[in-house]
Formats: C-alpha cells, sequence, structure tokens
C-alpha cells in the first residue's frame, strides 16, 4: 500500500507538466502503451484528465480495477463546477437533476447500472452495488434511489414533488424539450487496462440538460455508453445519447476492435456507420474513446474537436481525437472550461 502511494508521488511531477498545453492531435493509430507503464486509463473530455488521475493513484495506492474506475469517476461527480455529470449537473425540463451511470468489469463480465437517479452524490458507486450487491444489473428512478440510500451512499435532500406539479403544469400548457446542443450535454466515460491485463470501465452523466423528466440516455445502457469485453477491449460514449442507444455504439466498436481494427480506427468505423444510417448524417453529435487488450488505445467524433484524456504511469494528457465530419465543436466541446 505505502509502496504504491510513493510511486503516485514519485508520478506527481510528470503528471503535473502535462498540462492541457499538451494537447495534440492523436496520431494514426496510437502506440500500444507498454506493459510496464500500465494502467492504461481512457477517458472522455478534458475533465477526464483529473479522474484518469484519481484513478491512477487509486491503482496505484493498491486498489482493483473498479476502485480505480469508481475513485475516478468521483472527481467529476463531485465537481459542482461540472455541468453534465454528478448533482452539479443541468437539470430536466421541471428543473430536476437525474442521473444516469454504470460500470462494468471484464472480469466476470458483470454489470451494473443505475438510470435517472435522483439526489445521489456518486451514481457510479450505486451502480457499483448494483453490481456487486444485487442479482439485477440495472434500478432506476426512485428504486435506484431508496437501495443507494440503503447502501448508505452519500445524498443531498431530494424533495422534487413540487418541482415536478409545476412542470406538469407548464406543460400542459407548452410541450416542448430544450433541443440538445454542443453546450447542454457531456459523459464522463473511463476505461483501464491493468498491468494483469484485465479490463473495466464506468460511466456517469447527468445527460441532456432540459430533457423530459425519466429520459434515460445511452450512458446507462450496457452496449451503448460502455462496453468491455476483457478478451478485446472496451469503449464509452459521449455525446447525444438518442443517437447511440439505437446503435448499441460501444458494444459496436469492441466487436469491431475484435475484428482486428485499431481502436481509433473501431471509432471512426461506428461514427460512419451511424451517420450513414441517420438522418441527421455528420450531426449526430457522438464521440467515442476505446482501448483494446493489446494498450492500444484512440478516439473519434462526428465532428471535430472532440477532446479525450489519457493516463498511464508515466503520462497524464489530452488529446484530440480526429472527426469524422468537418463541422467543429470547439477545443473543449462540452459546457466545462479545461481543467
Ligand atoms: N450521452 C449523454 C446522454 O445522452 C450525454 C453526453 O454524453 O453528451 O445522456
Amino acid at each position: 500500500m505505502k509502496t504504491g502511494r510513493r510511486q503516485f508521488l514519485s508520478l506527481g511531477t510528470s503528471l503535473v507538466a502535462c498540462g492541457t498545453s499538451s494537447i495534440s492531435r492523436a496520431a494514426e493509430g496510437a502506440p500500444a502503451v507498454p506493459g510496464t507503464d500500465l494502467p492504461l486509463i481512457v477517458s472522455t473530455w478534458p475533465f477526464g484528465r483529473p479522474a484518469n488521475e484519481a484513478a491512477l493513484a487509486a491503482i496505484l495506492a493498491g486498489g482493483s480495477l473498479l476502485d480505480g474506475v469508481e475513485q475516478g469517476i468521483h472527481v467529476p461527480e463531485l465537481d459542482a463546477g461540472n455541468k453534465s455529470v454528478g448533482l452539479g449537473g443541468l437539470p430536466n425540463d421541471a428543473g430536476v437533476v437525474q442521473l444516469d451511470a454504470c460500470i462494468m468489469s471484464g472480469p466476470g463480465h458483470r454489470a451494473g447500472s443505475v438510470a435517472a437517479l435522483e439526489g445521489i452524490v456518486h451514481p457510479i458507486s450505486a451502480a457499483r452495488r448494483v453490481m456487486e450487491k444485487t442479482p439485477h444489473v440495472m434500478l432506476v428512478g426512485e428504486g435506484a434511489r431508496m437501495f443507494a440510500l440503503e447502501q448508505g451512499l452519500a445524498s443531498r435532500p431530494n424533495d422534487t414533488a413540487a418541482a415536478y406539479e409545476a412542470w406538469r403544469k407548464k406543460r400542459a400548457e407548452k410541450a416542448a424539450v430544450k433541443p440538445a446542443t454542443e453546450k447542454n450535454h457531456d459523459t464522463i466515460a473511463l476505461l483501464i487496462l491493468g498491468a494483469d491485463g484485465n479490463i473495466c470501465g464506468g460511466c456517469s452523466t447527468s445527460g441532456w440538460g432540459g430533457k423530459l423528466p425519466g429520459r434515460v440516455g445511452d450512458s446507462p445502457i450496457i452496449g451503448s455508453g460502455l462496453y468491455v469485453d476483457n478478451e478485446v477491449g472496451a469503449a464509452g460514449a459521449t455525446g447525444l445519447g438518442e443517437n447511440v442507444m439505437r446503435y448499441c455504439g460501444s458494444f459496436l466498436v469492441v466487436e469491431l476492435m475484435r475484428q482486428g481494427l485499431h481502436p481509433q480506427e473501431a471509432c471512426l468505423e461506428v461514427i460512419r456507420r451511424i451517420a450513414k444510417k441517420d438522418p441527421k448524417g455528420m450531426g449526430i453529435s457522438v464521440s467515442f474513446v476505446a482501448l483494446d487488450k493489446q494498450g492500444r488505445y484512440g478516439a473519434a467524433g462526428s465532428a471535430a474537436g472532440f477532446q479525450y484524456a489519457v493516463t498511464n504511469r508515466k503520462t497524464s494528457t489530452v488529446l484530440k481525437a480526429p472527426g469524422v465530419g468537418n463541422r467543429d465543436i470547439g477545443p473543449v466541446g462540452g459546457n466545462q472550461s479545461p481543467k
């Protein structure tokens, strides 16, 4: 335990030195991370970098890969400035924050998930407990909240009856859902390849700001927002969930890697496939991150400008993914400031 902490502290300098100024375009097919540099941690958006570093610290301190996923994702979940993950995220059309999360363990092919969860500080921990403490994969809404409370997870007051009543009245006058833009949704999807060759991942989001109450996106859906296959690799999604979940996006990325595609090429190919079928074409607003069993990683967006974070024992950085379309979603993409 102590050795792990010392190792991380000595790594601290190089992590700090790799600021967001190190943003660079990912090489076509980033080289594999050598086994000695594992774990490899890949996550969505610049706000994934401090999450990756927390995940690495947890693992170097002797934690499991699942501890890494959980503690890494705790970082954006706790960040009040993050408008798309955790209770600081954008609320639904009734003014209530509803959270989605899932976790997947390569060993044993286990999964847990929560959706439309209100008032719980760490939905990723609720998802992990669903996986570890119940015979189920997914709990939603009030049932998920009661389960999380019963498990002793931290909560915030959740007296939302008045908010929903006001929304019901407003809706009777005018039914409209706030259109999704690149500014009102994002997700942390975080993937880890361990030094032992095992793979785990997790996903957490407040989803589409202004969504209909009860709307669930891709993020807590195994195979859509996240998928892990311990023999092959893992993939996670961010972007408009409606355009990911109809295509089982993350599952498809992993299946293409199984057929031999490099993680980055697999992400690009899934976006091309979705865009070909989808009436919105390249306007689908989706991005993927992926890593494989060989320690290779990559990402791609339907638009240029999607950034993702990559961390291992030697380095921690934010890279710019190639976009399939020409539209640029800007340096940050979502509604947060780069950290
Ligand atoms: N995928 C998330 C959702 O649709 C949002 C995002 O990642 O931008 O809820």
